[in-house]
C-alpha cells in the first residue's frame, strides 16, 4: 500500500496535488477540511461544530477530527492506499493516526511537504477567496490566524516524520505541473 500524508501550509497546494497524485497511483483522497466542509453543507452536528472552529481559523479539536477521520478510513476495503490532506495536523493526531493504522496492519509510507514562502501563500488564499467562495479565505485576520496555528501546531509534525525517515520536502513554487512531477519523483523512490 502507498499511504500518503500530503502536508504544508493553508494555500500551500495540496488540494491540487492530491487530485494528480490520485489519478497516477489510484488512491483514496481524504482530506479533512473538505469532509468538515461537506458537514457544514448537509448541515450536520459535526458541521456545525466544525464549522465554529474554522471560521475564526482554529484547528477543530482532535477528538472529534480522529473520529472522523478514523471513520473515513474504515470506509474503504481493499484499495491501493490514501492521501491524508490536512491530516495529521497536531503532533496528537499524528500519533493517533499511527496507533490507528498500526492496528489495521497499516501504515504511513511518507510525508510529502509542499514549502512555499508566506508572501506567496497569501496572494495565492486571497486568489482563492475569489472564486472558492470559502469565508475563511477571505479574510486577512483568519489567514494570519491560520498561518500562526500552522506554525504552532502543525509544523512539529514535521519532526514526527522526520524521526521516522519519513520526511520528504519539496518545492512548492513553479507551475502545477512542475510540482507534480517533483512529487511524483520522490514517491517513485519510496514506492
Ligand atoms: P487549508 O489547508 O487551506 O487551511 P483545509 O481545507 O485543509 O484548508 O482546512 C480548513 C479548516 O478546517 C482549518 O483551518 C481547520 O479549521 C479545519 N481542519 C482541517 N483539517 C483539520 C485537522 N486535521 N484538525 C483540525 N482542524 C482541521
Amino acid at each position: 500500500m502507498l499511504n500518503l500524508v500530503l502536508f504544508g501550509p493553508p494555500g500551500a497546494g495540496k488540494g491540487t496535488q492530491s487530485q494528480r497524485l490520485i489519478e497516477k497511483y489510484n488512491l483514496v483522497h481524504l482530506s479533512t477540511g473538505d469532509i468538515f466542509r461537506a458537514n457544514i453543507g448537509g448541515g450536520t452536528d459535526l458541521g456545525k461544530l466544525a464549522k465554529s472552529y474554522m471560521d475564526k481559523g482554529q484547528l477543530v479539536p482532535d477528538e472529534v477530527t480522529i473520529n472522523m477521520l478514523e471513520s473515513e478510513v474504515n470506509k474503504h476495503s481493499d484499495v491501493k492506499g490514501f492521501i491524508f490532506d490536512g491530516f495529521p495536523r497536531t503532533e496528537a493526531q499524528a500519533k493517533a493516526l499511527d496507533a490507528f493504522l498500526e492496528g489495521k496492519g497499516m501504515s504511513i509510507s511518507g510525508m510529502v511537504a509542499l514549502d512555499v514562502p508566506e508572501e506567496e501563500l497569501k496572494e495565492r488564499l486571497k486568489k482563492r477567496a475569489i472564486d472558492s467562495g470559502r469565508t475563511d479565505d477571505a479574510n486577512p485576520e483568519i489567514i494570519n490566524n491560520r498561518i500562526a496555528v500552522y506554525k504552532n501546531e502543525t509544523a512539529p509534525v514535521k519532526s514526527f516524520y522526520e524521526k521516522q525517515n519519513k520526511y520528504y520536502a519539496i518545492n512548492g513554487l513553479g507551475s502545477i505541473e512542475e510540482i507534480t512531477s517533483r512529487i511524483f519523483e520522490v514517491i517513485d523512490a519510496i514506492n
